[in-house]
């Protein structure tokens, strides 16, 4: 996928980030292991005078500078093993004073042969998700601060004789192992049931977490994400086709509020397709509705809906909890 140039070089902004925060911890580490470890400081020191030795050889255009070479690499490897013994002894790693990279595929360079490393590619996607994502206020919401309290536990005939409380406490334990096991590939979420009962709480809690952990999320409501789509397709927007591969591809998709988008063939055929792409492809998506399952069959193709409901369907029941926080406050 083809990025915006302002996005790569941001991406690379980053990585440089990470090898310089590394560099600096690395720093640390040679820092306090000197000035605790007397003997550990010396061997540092001597290895240091290796390299010393070795540019002056080359400077002196040594004659024998191949033969000398080999002598002075075999020393800096026995100072090299007797610093890892030293360090061991203290209860240290033996690689404790070893490059420290995020990533070993690139030695965070973000470069892995002629082409762009992964770690890269998924900064990359992070930045696009979190782009699109932007006005959402996931910093509000997390599993921290779901209140299970203003869900009524009166057992009800259309719950099969189960509480409102207790269906919420499956959902809300289901989500936040979801979020907590995240992994690719894996399954979507299909929530139903009427506004107010923390159908968003609940997925933003799990956007929040997912990239909280470093995967590229995009959470949008479906009328808000289609408008995006169609800025982009009719030219209202500077990004260029990449409104629509972030949504099919980013490795969470939030989808809030199905429904409320305008009832037309091009909304209709634009959610088939990501809904559609995302599930072959086996990235998860989270899609919320107040619809029924009847409504959902009634304003949807079949194929939206089978495609929906083969996902795990969570139904959401109970009184609007909006009221009872309102009441609270
Ligand atoms: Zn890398």
């Amino acid at each position: 996928m083809n990025y915006p140039k302002s996005y790569v070089s941001e991406a690379q902004q980053i990585i440089d980030d990470r090898k310089n925060k590394n560099g600096y911890m690395l720093d640390l580490r040679y820092e306090e292991i000197k000035s605790k470890l007397p003997l550990a400081k010396k061997y540092i020191e001597d290895m240091a005078e290796t390299i010393n030795k070795v540019a002056q050889l080359i400077v002196a255009r040594d004659e024998r500078i191949r033969e000398k070479i080999a002598v002075i690499e075999k020393e800096n490897l026995d100072i090299q093993k007797a610093l890892e013994e030293e360090l061991i002894k203290n209860g240290y790693p033996a690689d404790y004073l070893n490059p420290i990279y995020t990533c070993e595929i690139c030695c965070d360079t973000g470069r892995d042969g002629s082409k762009r490393c992964e770690c890269f590619n998924s900064v990359l996607k992070q930045l696009a998700g979190k782009k699109l994502s932007e006005q959402m206020p996931v910093g509000l919401m997390s599993f921290d601060t779901f209140d299970m309290r203003y869900y009524s536990d009166v057992p009800r005939t259309e719950l099969k004789g189960k509480s409102a409380k207790f269906i919420m406490q499956q959902n809300f334990d289901y989500c936040r192992s979801y979020a907590e096991n995240f992994h690719l590939p894996c399954d979507g979420i299909f929530m139903m049931g009427g506004t107010g009962l923390g159908k968003t709480h609940l997925s933003l809690s799990i956007a929040r977490e997912v990239s909280d952990k470093g995967f590229s999320v995009v959470y949008g409501s479906v009328p808000d994400l289609i408008r995006k789509i169609k800025d982009e397709s009719f030219g209202q927007s500077d990004e260029e086709g990449e409104v629509l591969e972030t949504i099919k591809e980013c490795d969470l998709l939030v989808l809030d509020d199905l429904g409320a988008e305008h009832d037309t063939k091009y909304n209709t055929s634009n959610l088939y397709e990501i809904i559609n792409s995302r599930i072959n492809n086996r990235r998860p998506t989270i899609v919320s509705t107040n619809f029924s399952i009847s409504e959902i069959r009634e304003r949807y193709s079949d194929r939206i809906a089978s495609r929906l409901l083969s996902m795990k369907c969570m139904v959401f029941s109970g009184d609007d909890i909006r009221m009872a926080l309102k009441q609270n406050k």
